[in-house]
């Protein structure tokens, strides 16, 4: 009898600790639950959950049925009817291409702007294109195979800066060699920087390509102090004794054109180089010297602090 208690004790301790094991297994159980539910919706609708800015899904997308960020959408399934749909729809598309767009439905990731009454179908069947006809054809991530970013944070139009980088490391004269170096910059800036990304908005080739980096409406890494209120654009190569290609420099001059024109910076934007805001050479003392004489490019330096180490610089940059 006397040893009941001390037992009873022991029982309730057991108890305890397995009703605990019991909780925990019900919450990951739950939770477990909770995220199959969200791609089951997806699924249970024959859709898949994909990154919706690198698929075109001919039978819509929508979102709230998958787990993960914004981005991770329900690609809904295009049966027979709907592929024979497609096949007829497309038929109607010239306008739409010969301007350079993409016709689909606008429920699907864009780019650029949808603007109506270019494409065959119904009126939800949209032309995806470039915000106007000034802007130079741009190598998307996923052309370029691009890694998916780790996170993204958005800014909205009217930013007041443009500024100009260069990538202080290897020229590039074709396509091939130039993305093998957005690809090296990209796995740089996330693997030793430890960026979530690619740290430019753009990066231009000597091939006279413009890569697209964080792409518009994306906050960079790549001004310390600035990256939510301008674009950073890489010229690739090291800029210090030549300039870059009259290519490069045209492709630029196109870009800055577009980001006017399409709302992106403000009217009457300021274009400077990355020196005019820390202690850095970039873009290379030479290249310095010929943006001088590029449209709305300003004198001054703005940075917070001009004499902050590159190291210091490198950490913070993501800000
Ligand atoms: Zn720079």
């Amino acid at each position: 009898m006397r040893k009941e208690p001390k037992a009873s004790i022991i029982f309730q301790f057991k108890t305890m600790i397995a009703l605990k094991l019991a909780v925990v297994a019900l919450l990951a159980v739950h939770a477990q639950s909770i995220s199959l539910r969200q791609d089951e919706a997806c699924t249970n609708q024959g859709g898949s959950c994909v990154n919706w800015q690198y698929y075109v899904c001919h039978g819509g997308v929508e979102t709230g049925l998958c787990n993960g960020d914004s981005n991770i959408r329900c690609c809904l399934p295009c049966d027979d009817q709907c592929q024979a749909d497609e096949d007829e729809w497309s038929q109607g598309d010239a306008a739409c291409t010969a301007e350079g767009g993409e016709c689909k439905l606008d429920s699907n990731y864009c780019d650029g702007v949808y603007e109506g009454g270019l494409c065959g179908g119904p009126a939800e069947r949209s032309c995806c294109k470039a915000p106007n006809g000034d802007c130079p054809a741009i190598v998307s991530r996923a052309e370029w195979g691009a890694r998916a970013p780790g996170s993204t944070t958005y800014m909205g139009n009217g930013v007041q800066y443009l500024f100009i980088h260069h990538s202080a490391g290897a020229s590039c004269s074709t396509k091939s060699e130039c993305i093998a170096e957005v690809k090296g910059i990209q796995n740089y800036h996330m693997d030793s920087n430890g960026w979530s990304e690619v740290g430019y908005s753009f990066l231009i080739g000597g091939d006279g390509n413009v890569y697209e980096g964080r792409g518009w409406n994306k906050v960079g890494a790549q001004t310390y102090g600035f990256n939510s209120v301008g674009y950073g654009i890489d010229f690739i190569g090291t800029f210090t004794s030549t300039n870059p290609t009259q290519a490069a420099q045209d492709a630029f001059k196109q870009l800055a054109e577009c980001a006017a024109a399409g709302g992106y910076v403000i009217g009457d934007y300021e274009l400077k180089g990355h020196r005019q805001t820390g202690s850095t050479e970039c873009p290379g003392n030479t290249f310095y010297e010929t943006i001088k004489s590029y449209p709305h490019w300003t004198n001054g330096n703005i940075g917070k602090d001009m004499t902050m180490d590159e190291e210091t610089r490198r950490k913070y940059m993501e800000l």
